[in-house]
């Protein structure tokens, strides 16, 4: 019987869709039926468990799935003895302390003495006890954000993403203490069969982020310009240089990290940069 890496993804809810998404860039098939339970990858030794993501942490840990991808809220939150095996940037959100509109806060301190509604009772009494403050935190597995609004807690800490829910429940956002995205998590004890799979899907998985952090960049630009071009871009490699028919400018390529962007952008076009264009990068790999 072949080895097969098994991982561990949320069955149906906001980080499904882009776990398995990230997955398929790295060229790997498979049906994606998550009304099933259980599913082998067509073309890489990989099989997927599709579970509540709350459960995720615990099978990971049990070594019933070798590695799963969770909120890094949840990891936290349980606080098993796993591995965070990579960031993986998305379902990006916050923890946040909201109290009702008229609620007079200044500060974590004036939760003291209050009773706090939350999922995240871990992640929450640490911050506290930090901030060395006592508070009733009420543990409750899903909607949060009504508590305050039927008499049963004065504030709530609740994962936010717009803060759209919480108005509508006439509540106002006052303090995040935590902030989180998905991560891939792993079991400590890994086979070495089992790692050397995981060795291969990490290099097509960090060749996928990778390519989501970086824009390709094309460009002409005054020839004179191009050292201070280059200075700008600097680039993970040197940029690629060709000639134009009108010999006083020059055409540009090269990659720029997206979170530098529209900085590059903006310098680019005082240095008299012309047919800027941008495209997606797919895949990068060293
Ligand atoms: P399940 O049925 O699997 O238990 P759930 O309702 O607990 O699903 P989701 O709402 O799908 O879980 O959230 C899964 C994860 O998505 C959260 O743990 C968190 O890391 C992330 N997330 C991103 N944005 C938000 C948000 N606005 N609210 C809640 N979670 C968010
Ligand atoms: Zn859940």
């Amino acid at each position: 019987m072949t080895t097969r890496l098994r991982i561990a993804v949320q069955k149906s809810g906001r980080l499904s869709e882009r776990s398995l998404q990230i997955i398929r860039d790295c060229g790997i098939r498979f049906g994606s039926d998550s009304r099933l339970l259980k599913e082998e990858a067509e073309n890489f030794p990989l099989e997927f468990l599709y579970l509540r993501d709350d459960d995720i942490p615990r099978y990971v840990n049990d070594g019933v799935a070798d590695i799963g991808i969770v909120g890094r809220n949840e990891y936290d939150e349980q606080d098993l003895p796993l591995e965070i095996i990579r960031d993986l940037g998305f379902s990006k959100c916050r923890l946040s302390v909201a109290v009702p509109i008229d609620f007079v806060y200044t500060g974590l301190a004036s939760l003291a003495g209050k009773r706090i509604a939350t999922s995240y009772p871990n992640i929450l009494r640490k911050k506290l006890a930090e901030a060395q403050i006592e508070a009733r935190i009420y543990e409750i597995s899903g909607s949060v954000e009504i508590t305050p609004s039927i008499g049963v807690a004065d504030a709530i800490c609740d994962l936010v993403s717009t803060g759209a829910t919480l108005a509508s429940n006439g509540l106002r956002e006052v303090e995040a203490i935590y902030h989180s995205t998905a991560v891939m998590i792993g079991h400590q004890g890994l086979s070495q069969e089992k790692r050397l799979i995981l060795e291969r899907l990490l290099l097509r998985i960090d060749a996928v982020l990778r390519a989501d952090d970086f824009k390709y960049i094309m460009f002409n630009v005054p020839k004179k310009h191009l050292d201070k071009v280059a200075a700008i871009i600097g680039g993970i490699t040197s940029p690629t240089v060709t000639p134009l028919l009108d010999a006083t400018w020059v055409a540009v390529q090269t990659v720029v990290r997206e979170a530098q962007f529209w900085d590059v952008l903006e310098q680019l076009k005082t240095l008299g940069a012309q047919g800027i264009l941008v495209t997606a990068i797919e895949k990068m790999a060293d």
